[in-house]
């Protein structure tokens, strides 16, 4: 059941779907077409509402991939767009602009410790991209370890880092090596953090000199199917790398900006500062925008070497990227994941009581998920019932996402406005009439 929402977008006076559905099949990429049998056309989006082209409409619970934080066109975050756009569209690191610096102070006031260095870019690929590099620069070592079930990107070395074969793509990456994932539902260790970190040692040891240039993982792999490391790991595998000369690097690119609810980036749940954090989608709340932040002693990598990135740091960008922080203060976004977040687990964990598909249900927050299996002995992934639920969803007007290395895991993550109603609960009762006069 929909909860109430006052907003009705303007008439639709573009091609229909048929005619966009065309255009796609012809002109655009063929990937990930297969998958979905009723492509939408989505015209308007409203905070947690989006609208098709009849107007109707529907919840997103998947945020645009964990992208959309602040709701789809926060009006403050669409006024700092269009304000800054009707000044200057755009600027390079070559000059001074007053948006790009405030933002990136912003964001460093948002980090822990001594990473106070900001670098911008377009998307979570750049961000990670840059990590690796620099890492590789600092430490004069070429070798990375990553975690199986990762996803870092879809460039060279981002590629590498990933380590699920739907995402690679014949690309050579040399020196990329990948430890157990310490995935508490199907990992050999179960819940052991200590022993998964064990595995990284031995990547070091036998998969290297001895010497390497980092480490990268998401706090909760997102794209992986919504996997938080077991506890235990992060602590312990930060200081191997580290006895390696190696620099640690957090990609905070779903999980950053409070999504998780009980702090405002993934790794701090992990009571670990790393070197090197990376972050993209939810910092421009649906901008082309990410950032690389490191210690200014890490950031002397790049002093006199001509590293620039053309629309990385763009003044249009970066002055939404501030409203989106200023609104996720405002309105309390992160302490709104958590409340919500957890009451939608716990709902989700009871709906597993009552249907056995449900293997496991996880996450943190608003990043949330749940893995469907056909037998839940031999946790069997469930695929085909994966997407037919899916597509039964959209039907019924709530979109969600799916993951995981079999693509059997739904993954909720939608804007940090969700509310309780949205999650299921039954909206207030309405107040009592007022009294008779006297
Ligand atoms: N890191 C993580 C954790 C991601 O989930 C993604 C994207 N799904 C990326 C990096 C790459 O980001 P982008 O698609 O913006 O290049």
């Amino acid at each position: 059941k929909m909860p109430q929402f006052d907003y009705t977008p303007p008439p639709y006076t573009g091609p229909p779907a048929s005619e966009i559905l065309k255009k796609r099949l012809r002109y655009l990429s063929p990937s990930f077409f297969h998958l979905y049998t009723h492509p939408l056309n989505l015209v308007d989006g409203k905070m947690q509402y989006l609208f098709d082209e009849n107007g109707r409409r529907y919840l997103d619970a998947f945020g645009g991939i964990a992208t959309v934080c602040c709701g789809h066109c926060h009006p403050d975050v669409v006024e700092a767009i269009v304000n800054q756009t009707n000044r200057l569209q755009h600027s390079t690191i070559l000059y001074l602009n007053a948006a790009v610096a405030e933002f990136a102070e912003a964001l460093a006031s948002k980090m822990p410790g001594d990473l106070k260095v900001v670098f911008f870019t377009n998307s979570g690929t750049e961000a990670n991209e840059l990590a690796l590099m620099m890492a590789r620069l600092y430490s004069g070592s070429h070798d990375i370890v990553s975690i199986r079930n990762g996803y870092h990107g879809n460039a060279a070395a981002t590629m590498g880092a990933t380590a699920q074969c739907n995402y690679k793509f014949n690309v050579v990456q040399t020196g990329i090596h990948h430890a157990l994932n310490p995935d508490q539902y199907r990992g050999v260790f179960g819940s052991d953090g200590s022993k998964y970190a064990k595995d990284v040692e031995d990547v070091i040891a036998y998969g290297t000199c001895g010497r390497v240039g980092g480490f990268i993982a998401e706090a909760i792999q997102g794209v992986g199917g919504i996997l938080e490391l077991a506890a235990g790991y992060l602590p312990s595998v930060y200081s191997s790398i580290r006895k390696a000369g190696g620099l640690c690097i957090a990609d905070e690119v779903q999980s950053g900006f409070g999504r998780t609810g009980s702090h405002f980036w993934g790794f701090e749940a992990h009571g670990v500062v790393p070197d090197i954090v990376t972050m993209a989608k939810g910092i421009g709340n649906g901008l082309p925008l990410g950032a690389v932040v490191t210690t200014p002693e890490i950031a002397k990598v790049l002093t006199y070497r001509c590293y620039f990135n053309t629309f990385g740091g763009n003044p249009v960008s970066t002055a939404g990227g501030l409203a989106v922080l200023r609104v996720l203060e405002k309105e309390k976004l992160q302490e709104n994941a958590f409340a919500v977040g957890s009451y939608l687990k716990e709902r989700l964990t009871s709906l597993k009581e009552k249907h056995e598909i449900i293997g496991d249900v996880r996450g943190r927050g608003l990043m949330l998920g749940i893995e469907l299996v056909t037998d839940r002995e031999l946790k069997t992934p469930a695929k085909a019932e994966t997407v037919h639920i899916m597509e039964q969803m959209k039907e019924m007007g709530v979109l969600i996402g799916k993951g995981g290395f079999h693509g059997n895991v739904f993954r909720i993550t939608p804007p940090l406005c969700f509310t309780k109603e949205d999650a299921g609960m039954s909206p207030p009762p309405p107040p009592p009439p007022p009294p008779p006069p006297s």
